[in-house]
């Protein structure tokens, strides 16, 4: 096998079948690519449905490969998860976020809050606070400028290790938000027992609005709750203008989808910003 690090997996033998193969080489490749930083963030916009103005974003992993061209996260985050990579990875987006924080805030740029997705093998792991911490310190940012998204994967798990780990990261000033949130077993559930900021509903229910009845009772439901329970609701995959009157007129408090903006480029998206503060 071509190059050998001292990282590299090196028990590779001819016999493997080629799918197994392939799956080496491409966890080879991860590992160079987190070694060599070969990976970019977009951002996307999460806009008040009102005033459309941008209220935050997300960012959005891409791997920038050196001979594939830009990958999408279903390209390489199942195999990341599977290895364990995603540690590291995801340890390089908390660290990228806060540099660009770091850089817009430095420009003299008026910014909003940026949401990080953490995975549950991540978010499980003991360390997430101490790392977050000496991310925060390293860089010198205000944790209100972050917000760490999770599913439900995470807080499956011991309760009581989830507890406390979301009650240190509140502790530490993160918002949290739980994404892809109806998708799940017990949603609702998890409402009661972790006091989250933000709830997104899946993008296959925005998806349904206007032709399904069901699905339009749901999301009034889960907006309705929210409101009760003090959660604000961001709508994911925001694409027609019938969908954002639907959320408008239920008070939904941000909506996120391509109707307002894809994911964009660190140069697009402060353009974007600059302009929706202009407004
Ligand atoms: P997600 O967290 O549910 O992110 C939303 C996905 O929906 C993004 O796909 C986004 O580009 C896409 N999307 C947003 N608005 C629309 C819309 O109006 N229509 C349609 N059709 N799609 C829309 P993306 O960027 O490909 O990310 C896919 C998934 O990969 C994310 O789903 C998230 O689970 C994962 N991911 C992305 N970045 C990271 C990361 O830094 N760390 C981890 N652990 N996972 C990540
Ligand atoms: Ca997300
Ligand atoms: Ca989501
Ligand atoms: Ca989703």
């Amino acid at each position: 096998a071509k190059g050998l690090g001292k990282n590299n997996i090196q028990f590779y033998t001819p016999s493997m079948t080629t799918e197994f193969h392939q799956q080496f080489l491409m966890v080879n490749d991860l590992m160079k690519a987190i070694q060599e930083e070969q990976f970019i963030l977009h951002y996307q916009p999460k806009v008040d449905p009102k005033t459309r103005k941008i209220k935050g974003a997300e960012a959005l992993i891409r791997w920038n490969h050196p001979e594939r061209g830009i990958l999408p996260p279903d390209h390489f985050i199942p195999l990341a998860e599977e290895t364990n990579l995603i540690i590291d990875l995801g340890d390089w987006v908390i660290g990228e976020v806060c540099k660009q924080i770091k850089q817009w805030l430095d420009g003299g740029n008026t910014i909003v809050p940026i949401s990080i997705n953490i995975s549950a093998k991540r978010f499980l792991k003991d360390d997430l606070v101490s790392k977050l911490q000496m991310i925060l310190a390293e860089t010198n940012i205000d944790p209100k400028w972050l917000e760490f998204e999770i599913t439900e994967t995470s807080l499956i798990q011991n309760e009581i290790k989830v507890l406390a780990t979301i009650n240190a990261l509140k502790e530490s000033g993160i918002a949290i938000s739980l994404d892809d949130f109806g998708t799940g077993y017990s949603s609702i559930n998890y409402l009661k027992k972790f006091k989250v900021d933000f709830l997104k509903i899946d993008r296959s229910f925005i998806n349904a609005i206007h032709s399904s009845f069901d699905d339009e009772a749901i999301i009034k439901s889960i907006l309705y709750l929210a409101q009760e329970l003090k959660i604000k609701v961001v709508a994911e995959g925001v694409e027609t203008e019938e969908q954002l009157d639907f959320l408008l007129k239920h008070k939904c408090s941000l909506i996120q989808g391509y109707l307002f903006s894809k994911p964009v480029d660190v140069a697009a998206f402060s353009q974007l910003l600059s302009k929706s503060n202009d407004w």
